[in-house]
């Protein structure tokens, strides 16, 4: 079989299905966004969107890149060890416990892959990263919860369910606060974009004279946006919870660092986009539980694809998966 130098890669998300062509050189061609509402989608109109949404790209694109013969799909969830159900999606009800592997291996022309995001998104940084030498890596998504992928040797390191374990789960805090699996003291219950804005209300509401306070007083919630003005106003509060929360985050990274030894942690999903004063507080957070001989070993950098890193992953994954089959 000719070698292919294009593949498909697919990022199916609670709102989106986000889709582009990938080349070997890792380029990131037209991209398209098609929207679905991921708490109402059935199985079967997820498969319909994708299936749909693949055959229109290749048809668009045969002139152009008759090469094209793989697919990579990837999903906020967890897959059985037969890539043929996803046994939990994230911001997708229908598709926990859906044959819809089985059903897109079936529907779609190509030859299919199949992964989790995180998964995803940490191998195509990676293959960012590999021109420094990095051998082992961490692709962190700070995101309402968070997800990593966890690479070795150039490979996806998968534990069981095709992921490297629950690295947002990994306690922490022995006294900290529940987490929403039912764990205490989780890296999630303590340094994600939920745990910040609850913090945020819980704050405001104490102290109602304050910037944030004034906002819940007014009637309006505390958004992303509320709290990322509030920070880059210099507003003690703002300041206060993504310190903290990006603090806990950098002593997650400390526990994890004991168990794989990275070279490289990249973040990246909503949260890093607050910028500097959450990635100095992340690394500050690190440095102080940390082993300080490993300290200088590990750089934790700002994730360098954005949200496309899924889709540069998925498609990354289907070229490399295709040239060994
Ligand atoms: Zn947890």
């Amino acid at each position: 079989m000719s070698k292919p130098d294009y593949a498909i890669g697919v990022d199916v998300g609670g709102q989106s299905v986000k889709l582009g062509l990938v080349g070997e050189d890792e380029s990131l061609t037209r991209v398209r966004r098609q929207p679905i509402d991921g708490q109402t989608a059935s199985a079967r109109d997820i498969t319909e969107t994708v299936t749909q949404a693949v055959g229109e790209l290749r048809d668009e694109v045969k002139s152009d890149h008759p090469g094209i013969v793989a697919a990579g799909i990837v999903f906020p969830g967890i897959m059985d060890r037969e890539r043929t159900r996803l046994e939990f999606v994230a911001n997708l009800p229908a598709l926990s416990g859906s044959a819809i592997l089985a059903d897109l291996r079936g529907r779609l022309d190509l030859d299919v892959i199949f992964d989790a995001d995180c998964n995803a998104a940490a191998y195509a940084e990676y293959h960012q990263a590999t021109q420094h030498n990095v051998r082992r890596m961490i692709g962190v998504a700070v995101g309402t919860g968070i997800g990593a992928g966890v690479i070795v040797d150039g490979q996806i390191l998968r534990i069981r369910n095709h992921i490297a374990g629950s690295l947002g789960h990994v306690c922490i805090d022995p006294h900290g606060p529940k987490c929403g699996c039912g764990a205490r003291g989780c890296i999630e219950a303590l340094a994600s974009g939920l745990a910040i804005m609850a913090e945020a209300n819980i704050r405001a509401d104490a102290e109602p004279d304050s910037r944030l306070g004034r906002v819940l007083k007014k009637g309006q919630s505390i958004t992303g946006e509320t709290l990322a003005d509030a920070l880059a106003a210099g507003d003690p509060m703002a300041t206060d919870i993504v310190h903290t929360a990006g603090w806990w985050l950098g002593a997650g990274i400390a526990s994890w660092n004991a168990i794989f030894q990275p070279q490289l942690v990249t973040l990246g999903g909503g949260i890093a986009q607050l910028g500097q004063p959450w990635l100095d507080a992340v690394r500050e957070g690190f440095r102080q539980t940390a082993r300080p001989a490993e300290v200088d070993a590990l750089r934790i950098e700002p994730a360098r694809l954005g949200p496309d890193a899924g889709i540069i992953g998925a498609g990354l994954l289907a070229l490399h998966h295709h040239r060994v089959s």
